[in-house]
């Protein structure tokens, strides 16, 4: 491709084959290329992918203590009071944050948004890797093009430096979220991935709800709750993180933003596309094009059925309504569709974030192309006679 130094062509988001297993093994399917390593758990925010988590930590299992708080604010408070004892020095800390507040790729960071930050970070490992295999199939005397975008994540380039974060972590005691991302910039190197690879030797880990609440993160970090320590600081907040955590909101103009951007790389892709991936992705789009009936179906029914209600009582702009999961799905018609091998497909094939970047890279070609012609219209105007 000509322009591959400087941007993703289209089959960079081409989702890779995907095989269905046989009905009721809730294993599901796979992918029959492993995407580079990199698993994209439910919350994507938590997993392992750079390969430094090494052996180097390989002890006997021993007692760890886990302190959780709601914020990543009383997480530092917690560290800092610890400081002034004598704990702070005989005991292994490590702290535990979200990317979004340890990144020091300042490319990365700008993105402002937590999902975006996590995202962009898992596609540059993503990508690390993949150039990372194309060089081997290239061989020794190979040449080959690298990819501008393809270079993964500088602040995770160099693996020595990560150690050495490491052992500067264990001399310099109990450090909180902002100590550790000072000693990353100092150093240039990932603060997130540095303390997180502390985790198997500390022997206090202090980390927000989610990342203790959430099976898939404490997997991904190595946290055993059995015959350990936990303590949960103003356990009162727990109930309402359980529901933040689990609860989902979505409005109609995103859902026919996801249902424009599957339906656009479904047209662009589906002759390229296996059965399997062709099968799931229709799948997807019944599914959306379904919940959007809700948001249509709602309006009417409200319109018919809420109106005189929300006059008498004052109330304005919604309605509201709760159903049993079977009951919604029967409603919709899409009770027939197997939503856990769905969700399944959507984790390990990574299909959403290929169709969210087709979809960005044909808007951002829209938007150019339009400000061209904007341009060109300027600079040429066309005379009506
Ligand atoms: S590897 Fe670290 S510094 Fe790089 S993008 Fe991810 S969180 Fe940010």
């Amino acid at each position: 491709m000509s322009n591959d130094a400087v941007e993703l062509s289209d089959e960079d988001f081409l989702v890779e084959d995907y095989e269905s297993e046989e009905e009721g093994n809730l294993g599901g399917g796979k992918s029959k290329r492993k995407v580079a390593g990199v698993s994209l758990s439910s919350s994507s925010e938590e997993d392992e992918e750079d390969g430094s988590g090494d052996d180097e930590y390989e002890e006997d299992k021993k007692l760890q203590v886990y302190f959780c708080s709601r914020t990543h604010s009383q997480l530092s408070q917690f560290i800092k009071e610890l400081k002034k004892t004598v704990f702070a020095n005989e005991m292994k800390v490590v702290c535990l944050g979200s990317r979004r507040n340890f990144c020091i790729n300042e490319d990365v960071l700008k993105l402002g948004n937590s999902t975006r930050i996590n995202e962009r970070c898992l596609e540059l490992q993503r990508n690390k890797n993949k150039e990372v295999s194309k060089i081997k199939n290239v061989g020794a005397g190979g040449r080959i093009r690298r990819n501008k975008a393809s270079c993964g994540c500088p602040m995770l380039r160099k693996h020595k430096l990560q150690k050495e974060f490491r052992s500067m972590m264990s001399q310099q005691g109990a450090l909180d979220i902002e100590d550790l991302v000072h000693l990353g910039k100092s150093m240039r190197t990932c603060p997130y991935y540095g303390s997180r690879s502390m985790v198997p030797v500390a022997d206090l880990v202090v980390l927000p709800y989610q990342s203790l609440l959430s099976k898939a993160s404490r997997e991904s970090l190595g946290l055993n709750l059995k015959n350990n320590i936990v303590i949960i600081d103003e356990a009162h907040n727990l109930a309402d993180s359980l529901i933040s955590m689990y609860d989902s909101r979505i409005t109609l103009s995103q859902l026919e933003d996801v249902h424009s951007h599957i339906e656009k790389y479904f047209e662009r892709f589906c002759n390229v596309l296996g059965p399997g991936n062709r099968r799931y992705i229709q799948t997807l789009m019944v599914l959306t094009r379904a919940f959007r009936q809700v948001f249509l179906k709602d309006d009417r029914s409200y319109g018919d059925s809420c109106r005189d209600t929300e006059k008498a009582s004052g109330a304005s702009g919604t309605s509201t309504s709760s159903m049993a999961i079977n009951d919604f799905l029967f409603s919709l018609n899409v009770d027939n569709i197997n939503l856990v091998k769905l969700l399944q497909y959507i984790k390990e094939s990574n299909i959403m974030h290929k169709v969210s970047g087709y979809g960005d890279k044909v808007a951002s070609f829209q938007k150019n192309w339009h400000l061209m012609a904007v341009k060109t219209e300027a600079l040429c105007p066309v005379s009506k006679h």
